[in-house]
């Protein structure tokens, strides 16, 4: 069973990489695996995966380089990024997220969520190919319809305000991205609009407490900001 799906990853751990191809290859994905920055650079511009997976300490140049130089390049900027690093620590996150990586995992961490993040990745990118918008979006219990404006949980119509309603629109069409508060806010309301608050939390404080059972998809990422985790 082959998908299609190209996935390169750059790592320089054998044992990381073992493990990593044979799963992805088990779910029907071509892997290939690079050990430098550089090379692995220069790999993905010529073969244009479908996604990256990326380490962040590697030789030749780093991964946090090798992200942002994907980004900035309009051939490649599409391609989704998951840094996978053993530094862990929030502000790490933060210069992951900052240099445009679409996901982080801390090492160590399980083949099954490599997995998971791996596929709602290539759903994202093949969503944003497909449609501008999704008119309707369900997570388990949470219905976002944004056609009829409407939310729905658990069948129960829920009241948003017209700015709780893009927060949660924005979020939940881009499940597990991160986004700063600075960055929802300006996909939200935008710059030049005036809203009686600017302060984003006081926004999702309302949103979550309308939310009900629905309101832990809503996650703070601590120090950056927030994301939508549907499972
Ligand atoms: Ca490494």
């Amino acid at each position: 069973m082959n998908t299609g799906t190209n996935i390169v990853i750059v790592e320089d751990e054998d044992d990381i990489i073992d493990v990593l191809v044979y799963n992805l290859m088990r779910e029907g994905f071509s892997a290939k695996a690079i050990k430098r920055g550089d090379e692995g650079l220069n790999v993905i511009r010529q073969e244009l995966p479908d996604l990256v997976i990326l380490d962040l300490m590697l030789p030749g140049i780093d991964g946090l380089s090798v992200c942002q130089q994907l980004k900035a390049d309009s051939k490649t900027k599409d391609i989704p990024i998951i840094v996978v690093s053993a530094k862990s620590e929030d502000t790490d996150v933060v210069i992951g997220l900052g240099f445009g990586a679409d996901d982080y995992l801390a090492k160590p961490f399980s083949p099954r969520e490599l997995l998971a993040r791996v596929k709602v990745a290539l759903r994202r990118k093949q969503g944003s190919q497909t449609s501008e918008t999704n008119d309707r979006l369900v997570y388990d219990e949470l219905v976002v319809d944004s056609t009829r404006h409407e939310v729905l949980v658990s069948g129960e119509l829920v009241k948003l305000t017209a700015t709780e309603f893009r927060i949660l629109y924005q979020l939940a069409s881009n499940p597990r991205k991160a986004f700063t508060r600075e960055r929802l806010l300006n996909r939200v309301v935008g710059d030049r609009i005036i809203v009686a608050d600017r302060n984003i939390d006081v926004h999702i404080r309302s949103l979550r407490k309308k939310l009900d059972t629905a309101a832990v998809m809503i996650e703070t990422i601590r120090g950056v900001g927030y994301r939508f985790s549907p499972e």
